[in-house]
């Protein structure tokens, strides 16, 4: 059977090897794409790119069954919205959402659609999640820090993956505080330091170092192409068609928990 997939931000980075990625297998058909530029471009078979405020029409008339959704923020709340009221599952790869915004998104989401919800498709990056988690809870009383660094055209930071790094990293080792960037004087206290550096064409370099008496431990994930985020959104994709409604995590998709 051939899930249907509709793509919003079909014309920016992401969107872009995902409508490729898509084309690559049988089992799967791009019936839409969404994006504020270029409309009426062709992505191929047919197809070619709707204006985002035709949303729910165009959903409904190319009978999409999953949404994946990189844009912004703001256009994915709405997005989100629009497509679990038609009952249309989601995968949702945007960051630098605000709490208030989640929580929007969530309420959206709820009885209606699954929806697969992660800052990094990669499954380095989702590895490297795990393995954090084990350090911190393994090297108790280390200092921690968190760099990571991007394109100069990112919007967000820190980025969404080094967000949730120190999600993980204070859940695991009970800090509660994260200090972003340091300036002027001052001794380090008991927080996470959280670094963001942004330049030229970075694809996304994470890194976590645990630093003891003596020695440091840097665990680093290093994307060399999107093209990992976009082969795991189209797996996320496939793996969310017609799955229970809720909330996943990429962990979810690639069978962590
Ligand atoms: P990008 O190149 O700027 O692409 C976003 C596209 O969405 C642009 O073409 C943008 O148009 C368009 N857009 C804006 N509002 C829209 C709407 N309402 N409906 C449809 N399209 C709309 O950005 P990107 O590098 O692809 O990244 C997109 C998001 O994904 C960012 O939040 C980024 O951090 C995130 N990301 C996540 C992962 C992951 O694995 N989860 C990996 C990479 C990136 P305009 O430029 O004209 O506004």
């Amino acid at each position: 059977m051939t899930t249907k997939i509709a793509v919003a931000g079909s014309k920016g980075r992401m969107g872009q090897l995902i409508t490729d990625e898509i084309g690559r297998f049988d089992d799967l058909e791009l019936v839409a794409g969404f994006d504020v530029r270029g409309v009426g471009d062709p992505l191929g078979r047919g197809v070619a790119v709707s204006d985002a405020s035709e949303l729910a029409e165009v959903l409904q008339r190319s009978g999409a069954q999953v949404l994946i959704d990189f844009t912004t923020p703001s256009a994915t709340v709405e997005n989100v919205r629009v497509a679990a009221d038609l009952g249309v599952d989601l995968v949702v790869g945007t960051t630098g959402f605000s709490e208030d915004q989640k929580e929007k998104m969530a309420r959206s989401i709820e009885g209606r659609a699954a929806a697969v919800i992660s800052p990094n498709y990669s499954q380095g990056v989702n590895l490297f999640w795990r393995l954090i988690e084990v350090a911190a809870r393994s090297l108790q009383g280390y200092d921690i820090e968190v760099v990571e660094a991007h394109h100069r055209n990112k919007m967000d930071a820190p980025s969404g993956t080094a967000a949730e790094a120190v999600r993980i990293l204070k859940r695991a080792t009970g800090k509660s505080e994260a200090v972003y960037g340091r300036v002027g004087q001052g001794l380090r206290g008991e927080e996470i330091g959280v670094h963001a550096v942004r330049a030229g064409d970075i694809i996304g370099d994470h890194t976590v170092l645990f630093a003891g008496p003596g020695e440091r431990l840097e665990i680093r994930h290093q994307a060399h192409s999107r093209q990992a985020f976009a082969s795991g959104a189209v797996r996320a994709a496939r793996w969310v068609a017609g799955a229970p409604c809720g909330i996943y995590a990429m962990a979810d998709v690639l069978g962590q928990r």
